[in-house]
């Protein structure tokens, strides 16, 4: 892996390849992917890659929008959430989107990932756990890439729910190259990125120690497959 890549997301695009054309990931992880959707295929499914690299830049506009209210926060039933307090609305924004510089998708080593057969029959997906659960539209796939996932060297680093994350059955990481960078992803270091991108009301409630937790839920090494 190209040790020049960033572990905050900081223009990294540039170091990657185009997989499925319009999603960038390291090169790698391109190949480990393209032999994880042959299998797919082989065994009737479509998979395909919905979201791959996303820089700092991006992932900060979410959140931001997110933080002042431009765009719907939203809770586990997916019900629009109302700010209590700082804190409070700062959580519940984490549940599904992470912090700018600390989420897994500056990478290139994770990505999201479907059955695109659903759409082609016409069905919308959201992207919430019920659809990957046993009885869900995608619940035939979800069986399968859990199974699979682990034979090209990908693990489910938000399989279960630690409170911080809402798990997320279709998130995949290329196990070997994202422990590389969860090794190089430094707290201080993220800290200091955030204090030039991020307005104050934000970073002082980014600094609360109650948020360390979500850190420590998102940037973290994968065990069990290499
Ligand atoms: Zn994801």
């Amino acid at each position: 892996m190209n040790n020049l890549i960033c572990p905050y997301g900081r223009d990294n695009a540039r170091l990657m390849v185009a997989f499925e054309s319009n999603q960038w990931v390291c090169s790698e992880t391109a190949e480990r992917l393209a032999a994880l959707v042959e299998a797919g295929e082989a065994n009737g499914f479509k998979p395909r890659v919905v979201s791959a690299y996303r820089s700092l830049e991006t992932q900060s506009a979410i959140v931001q929008a997110k933080w002042y209210g431009r765009r719907a926060v939203i809770d586990d039933y997916d019900q629009p959430v109302m700010r209590k307090n700082d804190l409070q609305w700062l959580k519940a924004i984490l549940r599904f989107s992470a912090l700018p510089g600390a989420s897994r998708h500056h990478w290139g080593t994770d990505v999201d990932i479907i059955d695109q057969r659903a759409l082609d029959q016409g069905h919308q997906l959201q992207l919430v756990p019920s659809e990957y659960a046993q009885s869900g539209i995608m619940g035939e796939f979800a069986c399968w890439l859990t199974n699979a996932a682990g034979d090209y060297d990908f693990g489910f680093p938000y399989a279960e729910d630690a409170g911080w994350v809402s798990p997320e059955p279709w998130h995949i990481s290329d196990v070997y190259n994202a422990n590389k960078m969860a090794a190089k992803w430094c707290h201080d270091e993220w800290s200091q990125i955030l204090v030039d991108l991020l307005p104050t009301d934000l970073l002082n409630q980014i600094s609360n120690e109650q948020i360390k937790g979500f850190v420590e839920a998102s940037m973290y090494k994968l065990e069990g497959v290499l």
